[in-house]
Formats: structure tokens, sequence, C-alpha cells
């Protein structure tokens, strides 16, 4: 059954939203690896008095200390400042690593048998970065203790500065989110949470379908495990039935007429996205993972929520489905939805 024709007008209505997707920014919801400080290990390094050493140096040292698993530290850097005696310094180990003795010495440090040591100051400890940077902030951070490579995601960088999407864009996507929240709105008329979930098939530009809390009847009936039954149902398949609910929906896919074969059926979500009121919750985040979403986007976080709060579900690399998370769409439109839920810590 085909509920296209109800879902029009609302689509129509919210089409002159655009002037408020200005008022917000998408950012990512990154992994706890991609978002931590920048944990720095205790090394050794020398000065370089004459730098016509530096590349048997290096050469020595790296068979000596290879600084195994530090593959992202440059060995040598070069002073910046330019009233320095020496113009370069050069990593020798990590503490952990040099020999046991009361004071490190250049002696104590390199054997004589094994690196030349003309040319050389006394050791001194530096901090260096233990991890590479997967980030640019981790990368800034990082390279200002010591010289770091770095292999930059594009994407995420734009990302982590708010800019991934265009002004059309987000006038799209707060466009979805809106749909969310009126039924959200429906929702809680019914006597449900006011949580709203919107189904989008981003190649088409598409909303597959909308879902709003129903627990009140099933307590498993969150707004996005309701929004994926639909998705379902759209495909043949399904538990349940929200028919009661006119603002839970949902539009038969167009290969559904176009393509007769079972095969180029997507499986549930795949590639989809979901645009939600609300973070989901540790249930809703493992069945967005089950039914293989594409992205997710919420409007804002929840105490309990697995898509950054409590837990980055999306981000699980023992889980074999992980996805895109993006909050703060529409922040303030669904932020009002729970301002004046007392209960909005519960989820
Ligand atoms: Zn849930």
């Amino acid at each position: 059954m085909s509920k296209e024709d109800t879902m029009e007008p609302q689509m129509k209505r919210w089409k002159g939203s655009a002037c408020h997707a200005h008022s917000w920014v998408a950012y990512p919801v990154l992994s706890d690896e991609q978002s931590q400080d920048v944990e720095l290990v205790e090394a050794f390094a020398v000065p370089i008095v004459d730098k016509k050493v530096t590349s048997r140096l290096v050469r020595e040292l790296n068979s000596l200390y290879p600084l195994d698993g530090l593959q992202h530290i440059k060995r040598v850097r070069a002073r910046k400042d330019r009233d320095s005696p020496h113009p370069l310094e050069v990593l020798v180990c990590l503490a952990s690593e040099a020999p046991e003795v009361k004071e490190v010495t250049i002696n104590s440090l390199l054997p004589p048998e094994a690196v030349g040591r003309e040319g050389l100051g006394e050791p001194f400890t530096v901090k260096v970065p233990a991890r590479p940077p997967l980030t640019r902030p981790q990368f800034e951070l990082a390279s200002r203790h010591w010289p770091t490579s770095f292999h930059e995601d594009k994407q995420v960088t734009v990302a982590l500065r708010g800019e991934l999407f265009s002004p059309l864009q987000k006038a799209a996507m707060h466009t979805y989110m809106m749909s969310a929240v009126t039924a959200a709105r429906a929702g809680r008329e019914s006597g449900m949470e006011a949580v709203g979930a919107v189904m989008v098939d981003p190649v088409t530009d598409r909303i597959v379908a909308v879902g709003h809390d129903c627990r009140g009847d099933h307590p498993l009936h969150h707004a996005v495990m309701v929004c994926i039954d639909l998705v379902a149902r759209s495909q043949g398949g399904g538990c349940y039935s929200f028919d009661g609910y006119t603002a839970c929906r949902f539009t038969s896919p167009e290969w559904n007429t176009a393509d007769s074969e079972e095969s180029s059926q997507p499986y549930i979500c795949t590639g989809y996205d979901l645009y939600v009121t609300r973070e989901p919750c540790v249930m809703c985040a493992m069945a967005l993972v089950h039914s293989r979403i594409g992205r997710v986007f919420y409007g804002t976080a929840s105490a309990d929520g697995a898509l950054g709060t409590r837990l980055k579900i999306h981000t699980q690399r023992d889980l074999n489905h992980r996805f895109e998370v993006y909050r703060g769409v529409s922040r303030t439109e669904c932020e009002e939805l729970y301002s004046s839920d007392t209960e909005k810590d519960h989820f």
C-alpha cells in the first residue's frame, strides 16, 4: 500500500524552511580514538651540532633503536629558534628503551661501537605522541610536541569544521528533520514520548518511512524501531502494524514497479539516511547496525544515547557494520520537543 499521497503535503509545507538551516551545524560523531587527547610518551633526544653527521646518525640509530610502533614520528627535527647553538635534534629512543643507569648520558645511550657520537650534544628528555594522529586537531596538537606525519582524511577535516554539507544540502536535511519533529509531536499527542524518525533514500531524495515513538503500546516500539519496521514493510516484510497512527507511514520503493527482481532489493536500510530527533538508545543503535543503515543524523543528545553520549555503537570495530553519525541537525526544533518533557533523560 502506498501512502505517498499523505506524505506530499508535509514535504511541501517545509520547503520554505531553508533559512532555518543556517542556525545549526551538523558535527560528526567520531570514534574515541579520533576524539581523544594526544597521548604522549617520554623519549630521549640529542642535539645535532654538526649537520653533516645527520644521515649517518639516522641510519645507525634506526638499527640500534628502530622505534617500533612510532612510524608516525619523524626522527629529526629542526630547531625553530635561530639563536639555538645547534640546528637539529634527533630522537634517540623511548625512555622505556633506554639503558637503566642513574644518569643518562650520551655515553650510556649510544654505545660507541653502534653509533658515532661526534657532532652530538648531551641527551635531554622530550615528550612525543604515542599514536599516529587521526584528525587534523590531533595532528596540530601532536606536532607541537614533536614533528609527526599525518595521513589526512579530508572529509573528516571538513566535517569537523562543520562545513561538510552545503547550504542546499542543509536545507534538505532540515526539511527531513522537520518531518521527524512533526511525527514526534503527533506521537506526543497520542500519549507517547516525543521522538520522531524519518528514513530517507539519499539517491532519490525520497522519504521512505516516517515513524514516531509507540512504546505506550509496546515497550520496544521506540521511534527508530518503528521506522525500521515501516521500511521493512515497504519492502514486503515488517512485523508490526502501525495503521492506527496516521503519522507513521511508508512509501513503496520505486524498484517495486521498475524492477521486480528480488536480488535488486536493498537489504532493509542499506544506503539510507535516518533523521531522528533524539540520539538513539543502544537497542535502536543495534537495530540500525543490523539493518545496515548508511548514515544517521540526530538533533539532540540523550543521556542514554548510544551514538555519541554513552556509547559509540557506530564506531565499534568488532561489529560487522559501521556508519557515519552527525549530531546537531535542526537542533533548536529538536531540543524544543524535550524542553518541557520531564522525562527527557528516560529513553
Ligand atoms: Zn531506542
